[in-house]
């Protein structure tokens, strides 16, 4: 069993994705700061849809995490059990916190998220994945959400002459609480590079082959128009991960999945355990929101352990997207404009870096390695 330093509060922050790494960071000169994560790397999902499509991509969006803190330390290993002021992981080892901080995220289909913890497999897969993508015809993606908008894309900026086909039951792309004019704007775009749009459109049945599976298949929609692709993947379905959670902190978790927190990103009726990011009630589930959480709760947890200063309440956010179409394409809505943001902004903003720069950093990585 670790125990905590007299020295300084132990803050055990549980899961490295955006925002476990951010609230470690940000405590990591106030606190013995532990991060504990299954995964070899972190991964920068918000790139991986340009890593299938461009395979030269992989090494940049996973990141080791040796480098990320200059004092606390990095446990690979996955929280099986989480109770206020313990932790036990899958290997049986326990380790005691003064704080705990909860950003476990959210598993989302395979290729948008990894599914495996090692990278030597999750590279695997995605070249695989790749390696299908190259060779099919015609491609089914269910769910026009923001993923299934973006791997259209990518998609079509790789293999221009391939047939793209994205579907959804509801009646228009993106989800209901964006702008109509956004909506318009990336169906008109879409349309354009030839991507075929079937909205308004439940399948009768899923289709018969895994997604990521090379093998011709028809899949007939309700109102009995069939589709005939040879590879499809699935495009939406976020679930929260929240299943270690145990003794007092079990009633925070809600029916869906999603931990409750305060105004404070306090865990409900707990006050030194926080949840930040897609796992908690807070907001939107983006890497950016879970950053500027990450944020607010590293405040508070240091309040408390300085005494100085007040706890902060987090603001949700306005609607605020960014959807590349490609490198160069896409549109999106942010703060602080009437106006949609520009093909060229989404580029700059996201579609031609792709944020990596900004993670490389946090990470200590001065030159990205890159792979042919
Ligand atoms: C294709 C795609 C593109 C996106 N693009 C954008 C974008 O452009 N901008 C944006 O703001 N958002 C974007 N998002 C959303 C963004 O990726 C998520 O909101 C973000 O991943 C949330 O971060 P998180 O830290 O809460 O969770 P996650 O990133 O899911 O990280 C959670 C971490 O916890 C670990 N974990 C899970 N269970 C345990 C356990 N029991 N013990 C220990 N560790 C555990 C996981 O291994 C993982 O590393 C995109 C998402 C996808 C899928």
């Amino acid at each position: 069993m670790s125990e905590p330093s007299r020295a300084r509060p132990a803050v055990v922050v549980i899961g490295g994705g955006y925002a476990g790494i951010n609230t470690a960071k940000f405590l990591d000169d106030v606190a013995d700061v532990v991060l504990v994560e299954p995964k070899d790397d972190f991964v920068h999902n918000v790139a991986s849809l340009r890593a299938l499509a461009d395979l030269s991509w992989l090494p940049r969006i996973y990141l080791p995490y040796d480098r990320l803190l200059a004092s606390g330390r990095v446990i690979q290993g996955r929280a099986a059990k989480v109770e206020a002021g313990r932790v036990t992981l899958a290997s049986g080892e326990e380790i005691q916190a003064d704080y705990i901080v909860l950003a476990t995220g959210s598993d989302y289909p395979f290729p948008a998220k990894s599914d495996t913890d090692s990278t030597g497999a999750a590279h695997g897969k995605v070249r695989a994945a790749h390696a299908a993508l190259a060779a099919a015809r015609r491609v089914l993606l269910v769910g026009a959400g923001p993923v299934g908008i973006e791997l259209a894309g990518e998609i079509k900026a790789a293999w221009p002459g391939k047939h793209v086909t994205l579907l959804d039951v509801a009646d228009d792309v993106l989800g209901a609480r964006f702008r109509d004019d956004l909506k318009a704007e990336l169906r008109r775009q879409l349309t354009a590079i030839g991507v075929e749009l079937m909205l308004a459109s439940p399948l009768r049945q899923a289709p018969p082959t895994a997604p990521g599976e090379l093998k011709d298949f028809t899949v007939s929609t309700e109102s009995g128009t069939e589709i005939s692709a040879d590879l499809w993947f699935r495009c939406y379905g976020v679930s929260p991960v929240s299943d270690y959670l145990a003794g007092d902190l079990a009633g925070a978790r809600r029916p869906d999945g999603f931990i409750e927190v305060t105004p404070f990103l306090q865990v409900a009726g707990q006050d030194r355990v926080f949840a930040a990011g897609d796992v908690s009630t807070a907001d939107h589930k983006m890497a950016g929101l879970a950053r500027r959480q990450a944020e607010l709760v590293a405040g508070n947890i240091r309040a408390l352990i300085t005494g100085d200063g007040e706890l902060s309440s987090y603001q949700s956010s306005p609607p605020v997207i960014i959807v590349p179409i490609g490198p160069e394409g896409g549109s999106g809505q942010l703060p602080g404009s009437d106006d949609l943001a520009t093909a060229e902004r989404v580029a700059e903003v996201k579609g031609r870096e792709m944020m990596v720069g900004r993670y490389s950093e946090l990470f200590g990585i001065t030159a990205p390695a890159s792979e042919g």
